[in-house]
């Protein structure tokens, strides 16, 4: 978002924006959730954003905005927007912090220049005349400025005492929207975004230590139907239950992230496609071996699959390729009854 874009949003026409926004939501039938509001403003007050390309695209071509719909634009667009309002805000913080100490060193500069004039003076006063009524005045005078000085290091040793605690803040702030930035809040996994950077990185590494690397791509089975049938909230739910098993099987340097809306991705460094179908298969059996309750009612969801693709990296090959591979694995895990793990360049597995 431009910073054109911000004072909009925050400047004396917000509330005109605002009311322009729901007029537009309604006009358009977009249900008024927290999630579209904050889409359609962004939509609205940057309209040549690449959201705005988005969103004019997906109306052209006549999509109704879903929740799934508005989850993915929100995944794809809104991190972006949010993480460039906070690095602007905290970096706003940052030069006023640092303008502030600029000042107080200028300040004191300036003082202990006037301290060596001070001193140069008194310095040729006692080679011209040594009296004893002159040579009490030079005293007073030499002990008012240095007391002056002494009290004006004291306040810029505070100031910095405090400036770099204040710079310790901001800091842990960046650090904060880093993190947010780069994970999934419904399931607390690494992003999209973090995803694809941990790939990248994880391909050359393996490239330059010569090292295998294995990818997965895991997808519930039939969420849609569960979604129709018990609402999203449900649906949330079962995404976070799949979630916590994923995460528990993924300590580092293994890597794991929600890939998409019921998509989760893992990276396996240093691990062979057939050490890493034996981790996918106890995750398959453990995702199908409780049976959930719906948390509101209490009433039994019944089991919850996943399947699954698997991958090993070639040395030289895209990441993209990679990525291809695991899914076309994927689907022949779905195309083959579901509740399985297919391995890249390999018939199906049979399901247990
Ligand atoms: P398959 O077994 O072939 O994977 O069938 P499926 O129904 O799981 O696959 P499909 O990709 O057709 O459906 C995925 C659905 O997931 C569509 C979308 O509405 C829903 N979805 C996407 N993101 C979310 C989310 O964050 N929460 C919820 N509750 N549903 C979501
Ligand atoms: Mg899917
Ligand atoms: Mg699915």
């Amino acid at each position: 978002m431009s910073s054109g874009v911000e004072s909009t949003l925050r400047g004396p026409n917000a509330y005109g924006l605002a009311r322009k926004v729901l007029e537009d939501m309604e006009r358009r039938q977009i249900w008024p959730t927290a999630l579209n509001y904050e889409l359609w403003l962004h939509f609205m007050a940057n309209p040549d954003g690449d959201l705005a390309q988005e969103i004019e695209r997906l109306l052209q071509a006549g999509e109704t905005i879903t929740e799934g719909l508005s989850e993915q634009l929100a995944a794809a667009y809104l991190p972006k927007a949010r993480l460039n309002e906070q690095i602007r805000d905290a970096g706003d913080q940052l030069n006023k912090e640092l303008a502030a100490v600029a000042q107080a060193i200028k300040q004191a500069q300036r003082s202990s220049e006037q301290y060596g004039q001070t001193l140069a003076g008194a310095g040729r006063t006692l080679a011209e005349d040594a009296e004893p009524a002159v040579l009490k005045r030079l005293i007073d005078t030499l002990t008012t400025a240095t007391k002056r000085v002494q009290r004006e290091n004291k306040a810029l040793e505070k100031r910095l005492d405090e400036s770099t605690a204040e710079v310790g803040r901001l800091r842990e702030h960046l650090e904060q929207v880093r993190r947010d930035a780069t994970t999934d809040a419904l399931t607390n996994l690494a992003n999209r975004k973090a995803f694809d950077d941990e790939l990248g990185r994880a391909c050359a590494e393996a490239t330059d230590k010569s090292e295998p690397l294995t990818l997965a791509v895991i997808d519930i089975d039939h969420f849609k139907r569960f979604n129709d049938t018990w609402g999203h909230q449900t649906g949330d739910q079962v995404i976070r239950y799949v979630s916590s098993v994923i995460g528990r099987m993924a300590p580092p340097p293994r890597f794991a992230a929600r890939y998409g809306g019921e998509e989760f991705a893992m990276i396996f460094p240093g691990e062979r496609v057939a050490e890493v179908f034996h981790t996918l298969e106890e995750i398959r059996l453990e995702v199908s071996s409780r049976t959930l309750k719906r948390r509101s009612t209490n009433e039994d969801l019944g089991t919850i699959t996943v399947s699954a693709g698997l991958a090993q990296f070639k040395f030289g090959e895209r990441m993209e390729a990679l990525i291809e591979r695991a899914d076309e694995a994927l689907y022949t895990s779905k195309r083959g009854g579901r509740n399985m793990v297919t391995t890249a360049g390999e018939p199906a597995a049979a399901a247990a």
